[in-house]
């Protein structure tokens, strides 16, 4: 999920997870905690109490759904990333779509399973690690919460040059 901004921001900002019982929204401390709940989903779904001291009458950490930031909604079950790796989302220049990426521990960067099966071919330091490890399924870009009119700035469009050739 993002904030807004005079620009949309490039990367995700902010992690929400939302409650069975009462359906709000509650943001995560952390990337690691967001991973964590993301990837056990289906099988123990999220409530309040879940976090510590918290129920569903608590109105702290609450985040409204609504158009005042860009949301995209992660696929379930989405295995947590493996240590020393990083799962990079996203954002289009164009606001189409969003895009996955690992980031390994060397820094490179992984785009798709064949891609990272090859990687870890090449590494047998992650002999324990199989590409299913990772999951290049893309958050859904929530439409209505994207600015109709987006403002954009040559220089945040930096981090995202490489995927230029996607251009006409
Ligand atoms: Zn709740």
């Amino acid at each position: 999920m993002q904030k807004p901004g005079t620009t949309l921001p490039k990367t995700i900002i902010d992690f929400a997870v939302q409650c069975h019982t009462c359906r709000k929204w509650r943001k995560l401390e952390t990337e690691e905690h967001f991973e964590e709940f993301r990837s056990k989903h289906t099988k123990d779904r999220f409530h309040c109490n879940k976090l510590p001291g918290t129920t569903c009458e608590d109105t702290t950490n609450i985040i409204n759904y609504d158009s005042s930031r860009v949301w995209a909604m992660d696929k379930p079950n989405i295995p947590k990333t493996p240590q020393g790796f990083k799962r990079i989302v996203s954002m289009r220049n164009d606001c189409s779509k969003l895009d996955v990426q690992y980031l390994t521990p060397q820094e490179k960067k992984i785009r798709s399973s064949v891609e990272m099966a090859c990687y870890l071919d090449k590494h047998p330091e992650f002999k324990d690690l199989s590409p299913s490890d990772f999951s290049f399924m893309a958050p859904k870009l929530m439409r209505d919460t994207v600015p109709k009119i987006v403002v954009k700035d040559p220089a945040s469009g930096t981090k995202q040059k490489k995927n230029d050739k996607n251009k006409q």
